[in-house]
């Protein structure tokens, strides 16, 4: 609806170094840092987007805290930092778990070349777009007219 905006929370999930806060940093303020680990992370930051007429303000959280330290004794990635040659799962691989874990959308994304990040935020809103709106139908179809007169039964009793 042009002119509402609404608020959606997006939560980024994922092992402590495969690049959670550099994909949130690229989205939202178009930079990468390589030595990102060293900054006290944010525990969220806004972007606001318009995406199919409807204009969103998406509150990005990212998982802080003991996951980040984590991040320094172990970096490794998955299905992310497209970027890199070497892979640790293949393409077919994570598309497979994709389709069999609730048919899930996916993007190779890196951080560091801004290769589909903006993609794949994006066609997270659409998601939760797609839910609202089957939810407003549900609503309406479950909606009880308090006002509408109940049928009159033709035969008297
Ligand atoms: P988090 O612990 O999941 O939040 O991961 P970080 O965002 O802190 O990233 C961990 C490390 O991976 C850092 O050294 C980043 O610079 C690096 N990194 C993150 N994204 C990318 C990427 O797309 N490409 C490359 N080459 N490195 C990345």
């Amino acid at each position: 609806m042009a002119g509402k905006s609404s608020l959606f929370k997006v939560i980024l999930l994922g092992d402590g170094g495969v690049g959670k806060s550099s994909l949130m940093n690229r989205y939202v303020t178009n930079k990468f840092d390589a030595q990102l680990f060293h900054t006290i992370g944010v525990e969220f930051l806004n972007k606001e987007l318009e995406v199919d007429g409807h204009f969103v303000t998406m509150q990005i959280w990212d998982t802080a805290g003991q996951e980040r330290f984590r991040s320094l004794r172990t970096p490794f990635y998955r299905g992310n930092k497209i970027d890199i040659n070497e892979r640790q799962v293949s393409t077919e691989e994570a598309q497979a778990w994709c389709r069999e874990n609730g048919d899930y959308p996916y993007f190779e994304t890196s951080a560091k070349d801004a290769t589909n990040v903006a993609a794949a935020f994006e066609e997270a809103v659409r998601r939760v777009l797609a839910n609202e709106d089957r939810s407003d139908h549900l609503i309406q179809t479950d909606t009880v007219h308090l006002h509408r007169k109940p049928k009159t039964s033709s035969s008297c009793c």
